[in-house]
Formats: structure tokens, C-alpha cells, sequence
């Protein structure tokens, strides 16, 4: 069975500052941020990368994006911008091994990277 800090934090065994939850996601902040605003959108179905969706599980990815979204529209910055990131293995600098949508902003990013 996958288990990981996010399993724990969905099964509320460690803190979290849960900043939306629904039936299929959770969303909370990052504890070590990398811009003003720094949110993480985490399935509630077990996959370990973005490698790993299969094709009738490649709604679970549109949801995490779509609720990332909103969130922008609800907190006010989603016409000033903000960045998507998906990390995937090594190379994509990937560290825990349940997929989750990096949401940032809160201000002006770099070009590439955060
Ligand atoms: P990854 O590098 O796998 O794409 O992103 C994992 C993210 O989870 C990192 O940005 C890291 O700061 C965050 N993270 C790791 N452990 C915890 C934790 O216990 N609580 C919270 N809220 N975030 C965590």
C-alpha cells in the first residue's frame, strides 16, 4: 500500500493548514514555501507519479488543476497570475511519491523554476 506524509496528512494522523478538501482531493499549504503563495492539491486516489496515471484515472490530474484554479478566482490573484507545476522522479526534483499540483503566486516568478 503507498503511503506517504500526504496519506497521513489526508488521514489527518499530521497537521496540515488544509485550505480545501473535497470527496476525490485535498489542498494545504507548502511548510517550506517557495513564493508568498505556495498550495498543494493531492489526490485522494493512490498514484505515485505522474507516470503512473492511467488513461481512466487521467480525470484525477484535470481535477487537481481545475481546483487549483478556483482557488485562484476565490482568493483574488488569478488575474495577476500564477504557475502549475507538476514534478515528476529525479530529474523533476520529485520528493514525495504521491502525485500533487504545486500551486504558486503571490507575486512575480522566474522565468523558469521557482
Ligand atoms: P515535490 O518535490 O515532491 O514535488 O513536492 C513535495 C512538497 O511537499 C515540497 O514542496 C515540500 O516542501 C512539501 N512537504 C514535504 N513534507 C511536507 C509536510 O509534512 N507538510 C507540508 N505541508 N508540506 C510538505
Amino acid at each position: 500500500m503507498t503511503d506517504t506524509i500526504f496519506h497521513k496528512i489526508i488521514r489527518r494522523e499530521i497537521p496540515a493548514d488544509i485550505v480545501y478538501e473535497d470527496d476525490g482531493l485535498i489542498a494545504f499549504r507548502d511548510i517550506a514555501p517557495q513564493a508568498p503563495v505556495h498550495v498543494l492539491f493531492v489526490p485522494k486516489v493512490d498514484v505515485a507519479t505522474l507516470n503512473d496515471v492511467q488513461a481512466d484515472q487521467a480525470a484525477v490530474v484535470g481535477r487537481l488543476a481545475f481546483a487549483a484554479a478556483r482557488y485562484a478566482k476565490e482568493q483574488g490573484f488569478a488575474e495577476d497570475g500564477y504557475r502549475i507545476v507538476m514534478n515528476c522522479n529525479d530529474h523533476g526534483g520529485q520528493t514525495v511519491f504521491q502525485i500533487h499540483l504545486h500551486l504558486l503566486a503571490g507575486a512575480p516568478l522566474g522565468r523558469f523554476g521557482t
